[in-house]
């Protein structure tokens, strides 16, 4: 009898190291693994522009290590509806396993599972891309979380995560050779990920390597030689962060692979470091449980009392024209275009960055936050289903255990207090620039926002 082949579909979990459902299937016998391109399916979020330069170059480190494993990385593109089944098919597998996902796409899942079954295959899914399934952590009264605290302190009180699993020694593939299937993959550049007229990759390619050895290798160095800095995380000067959040997102490696990374053995000086990064870690793992009940997260407010909210109209001047100065940085407000300039040329910005240029889109020029959760979705590499729309309603004060509406972030107290030297702003801005003089009034433009708030307080 020949070994029983598994098709292991590959989503955002892009590694080989700590990837339980590749693992299983390795013990299983051979194995396909596959990465489909689904545009089209409901409850799939369509990649930006800056993800998909990061997809193409990720998928090119995954197929190395499959291939040096002795395993091969099958490209398809389609609705997984049809895509899987038909794959499943064709490479003759009896079972198919994955890693499970939290957003609406886990409807898609779903039906597959039923459906796979249907036809007398074995599926199984697996826990791999956040440590406390939403499911698992709900109140006393079985409802989700809405603020961090209980929810990040019920989160640690459930034990600690699982060890990371080893990569598979080997992947054997089925015999094709022999006369066993057949099944053809696309070729990357098929896809066209990347952006060629005009190339505006130059800053991603030398700000970034994609793929799992550089994930690993960002957090050894992280937590060897940047954690005990942490706590000067809000200076966007200061390299103080780890810069994970594109090789998380991708799954390029996994929140377990960083806990038990983070929590071995500390000196005493990196343990309250090693808290608050772990509690930073612990904000994606709440975004994603809101994001799983509230699967309309980027385009509905979390809050429905903010729907009252008169936003001005960007398709209309002047608004048009804040709207585009903001997304090129030419805002005249220093911080904000630093921010928004380093956003375009790197595809990241820092965190208090990304709050303030936030605040100041939403509360000083009045555009709704999803134009600006749009924007950020295109142009980050770290673009998340759950923590780009989370953050941008806690901005907005629309969202779950977010700032109150009226905290308006004012971006030169800020710039006065995270970057005294302007060590980030130069970066960013150059001193001989002809700089743009303020597109609004930041007192007068604060007094608008907060009387248009005040809309919401009594439509509630
Ligand atoms: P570190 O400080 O080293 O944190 C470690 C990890 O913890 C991060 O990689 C990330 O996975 C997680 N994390 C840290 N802060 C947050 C947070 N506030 N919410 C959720 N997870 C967090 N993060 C994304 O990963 N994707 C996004 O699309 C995204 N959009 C954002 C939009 C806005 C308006 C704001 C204010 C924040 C957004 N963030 C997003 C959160 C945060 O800015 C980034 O995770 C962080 O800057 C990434 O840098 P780092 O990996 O060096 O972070």
């Amino acid at each position: 009898m020949s070994t029983p082949t598994t098709l292991v579909w590959l989503r955002n979990d892009l590694r080989v190291a700590d990837n339980p459902a590749l693992l299983e299937a390795t013990r299983r016998g051979a194995v396909v693994v596959a990465y489909l391109l689904d545009d089209e399916s409901e409850g799939v979020r369509p990649l930006g522009a800056a993800s998909r330069w990061w997809l193409h170059h990720s998928l090119t480190a995954l197929a190395l290590s499959i291939a040096e494993l002795g395993g091969r990385l099958v490209l398809r593109r389609g609705r997984a509806d049809t895509e899987i089944p038909r794959l499943a098919k064709e490479t003759g597998a009896s079972a198919v396993y994955w890693n499970r996902r939290y957003s609406g796409a886990r409807d898609i899942d779903a039906a597959l599972k039923v459906a796979l079954r249907g036809e007398g295959l074995e599926v199984t899914s697996f826990q791999a891309n956040l440590m406390f399934e939403p499911w698992t952590v709900t109140t006393g009264e079985g409802n989700p979380y809405r603020v961090f605290t209980p929810f990040w302190k019920a989160c640690q009180e459930t034990g600690e995560p699982r060890q990371p699993l080893p990569a598979p020694d080997a992947i054997i593939s089925p015999a094709t050779e022999t006369g066993g299937p057949s099944f053809a993959s696309d070729t990357l550049d098929s896809w066209a990920l990347l952006p060629t007229a005009p190339d505006w990759a130059g800053g991603l390619r030398e700000r970034w390597i994609p793929g799992e050895a550089s994930a690993a290798e960002t957090l050894d160095t992280f937590a060897a030689e940047v954690l005990t800095d942490y706590h000067r995380r809000d200076e966007p000067g200061h390299e103080a962060t780890s810069h994970l959040s594109p090789h998380l997102s991708f799954g390029e490696i996994s929140p377990f692979q960083v806990w038990h990374r983070v929590r071995g053995d500390l000196d005493p000086g990196a343990r309250s470091n090693a808290a608050k990064f772990l509690s930073e870690v612990g904000w994606r793992e709440f975004n994603w449980n809101i994001l799983y009940n509230f699967p309309a997260l980027a385009t509905a407010n979390y809050r429905p009392d903010f729907d009252a909210f008169p936003w001005e109209n960007p398709d209309e001047e002047p608004h048009r024209t804040e709207l585009a100065a903001w997304k090129s940085g030419n805002t005249g407000i220093p911080l904000v275009d630093a921010g928004m300039r380093e956003l375009w040329q790197t595809g990241y910005m820092h965190n208090r960055v990304r709050m303030v240029t936030a605040s100041f889109l939403i509360k000083n020029l009045l555009i709704d936050w999803r134009v600006g959760e749009q924007w950020f979705w295109d142009t980050l590499v770290d673009a998340d289903e759950a923590s780009n729309p989370a953050n941008w309603q806690w901005v907005a004060g629309s969202g779950a255990d977010a700032a109150p509406y009226f905290r308006v972030f004012n971006p030169v107290l800020q710039e006065k207090k995270f970057d005294p030297r302007r060590t980030y702003i130069s970066r960013w801005i150059p001193s001989d620039e002809l700089y743009p003089q303020p597109i609004v009034d930041l007192a007068a433009s604060r007094k608008e926002a907060l009387a248009a708030y005040d809309v919401v307080k009594y439509a509630a």
